[in-house]
């Protein structure tokens, strides 16, 4: 163990590439509603095959404009997973309409499918899911009852760049997906999302809705300055330097993704048949296509007060690690205090005893054997 090389937990992978068409955008006139963008939405829609993609400053933007557009307000609820980024519910809380927030499942860590009927009034519009850590939702079932009360399906796809569903990428099986950009995430535009979707009234809707509700966009205008304003809108534009990033970034996704398998399989080897944890499975099979954002272990309930020790002994070593989620989001103090105390224990547990570690891009066979090796250590002296 003398060795101490540094191993984060995700690091953006900025190449000259990214540099290069940064600096172009840069040296040229068009700062916002340019070509990068579009090029940027059409290579995104080419990726997932969706009909439409709509850039957008972040995932949370898209969430919220989704629903704006929607027209939720006050008296109107949307099913959210407890196990989620807390963006997933504020999307919703934006808008004045009220998260209703249901369990995860133990074993995936995904939203409850079982439980949700149970959570839906006559107020309910629809239902958020999240593609935790990049394992695909069985969007199936979730259709089947979202077609019964005639629910909107809200993906938040911000973990799941490249995972699909039968065949389907994720963000296209419910009504719309939002990505994020995020720096840790698949791939980055600094900060930046996506929206994709089958309906071309709504996406047009969210055009307008990202730009101020301006009635014509920037080249439509036939004199310039000249445009009406026909609904309330965000600015929620996504500008072409951060476009021109993400056009490049787009090109290494194979790579990254692949490279992001083999780190899960690797580690997912040599870590099978230690004590102390156990892995969240990630199905790799024809079905269920996982983007492999990271490895969760979930400790024994032992080990559970030791998990600050083992995050340091391991940060020690040069390893690093992150919690995914840190309280289940109805827990997260704001909405205690306005919804009350909400049961959701598969999240809790998840919470409390989830150490995720890094199988990013950024990392290569010798890392991921660097891993196992000092985690395989932590364990054995607990
Ligand atoms: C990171 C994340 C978000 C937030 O994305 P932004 O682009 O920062 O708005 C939303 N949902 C989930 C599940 C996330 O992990």
């Amino acid at each position: 163990m003398t060795e101490k090389k540094h191993i984060p937990f995700g690091k953006p992978l900025i190449g000259k590439e990214e540099k290069k068409a940064v600096e172009k955008v840069l040296s040229g006139p068009i700062l916002v509603h340019g070509p990068e963008s579009e090029n940027f939405e059409n290579s995104f829609a080419t990726f997932t095959k969706a009909p439409h993609a709509v850039s957008v400053s972040s995932c949370t933007a898209g969430m919220h404009l989704i629903y704006h557009a929607l027209g939720f307000g006050q008296g109107d609820e949307v099913i959210v997973p407890s196990q989620t980024h807390v963006a997933t519910a504020h999307a919703v809380e934006l808008t004045g309409a009220r998260p209703v927030f249901v369990d995860a499942e133990s074993t995936t860590g995904n939203i409850d499918i079982a439980a949700i009927e149970a959570a839906i009034t006559s107020k309910t519009r629809a239902i958020a899911v999240v593609h935790y850590l990049g394992v695909p939702v069985n969007m199936d079932q979730i259709s089947n009852i979202a077609k019964k009360y005639s629910l909107f399906v809200l993906e938040d796809c911000a973990l799941s760049v490249g995972a699909s569903f039968n065949g389907i990428h994720t963000g296209l099986l419910g009504d719309a997906g939002c990505f994020s950009f995020y720096p840790v995430k698949h791939i980055t535009t600094a900060e930046g999302g996506m929206v994709i979707l089958k309906d071309k009234s709504l996406a047009e809707k969210i055009r307008l809705l990202k730009a101020f509700g301006v009635n014509r966009s920037h080249g439509e205008r036939k004199i310039p300055g000249e445009y009406d304003v026909t609904s309330l809108g965000y600015n929620y534009r996504m500008s072409e330097i951060h476009a021109a990033i993400g056009i490049e970034q787009m090109k290494k996704i194979p790579t990254f993704l692949q490279k992001r398998k083999e780190n899960f399989i690797a580690l997912e080897a040599s870590l099978s048949g230690l004590d102390g944890f156990r892995i969240l499975p990630q199905p790799i099979n024809e079905t269920r296509i996982s983007s492999h954002y990271c490895m969760g272990i979930l400790l024994e309930s032992k080990l559970i007060d030791k998990r600050p020790e083992i995050m340091n002994r391991l940060k020690s070593m040069g390893i690093g690690t992150s919690i995914y989620y840190p309280h289940p989001v109805p827990h997260m103090s704001y909405y205690k205090e306005k919804y009350g105390a909400l049961q959701c224990p598969n999240a809790e547990l998840i919470s409390n005893s989830i150490i995720a570690l890094p199988v990013g891009p950024h990392l290569n066979n010798l890392d991921m054997e660097t891993i196992a090796k000092r985690i395989c250590y932590v364990f054995s002296e607990l």
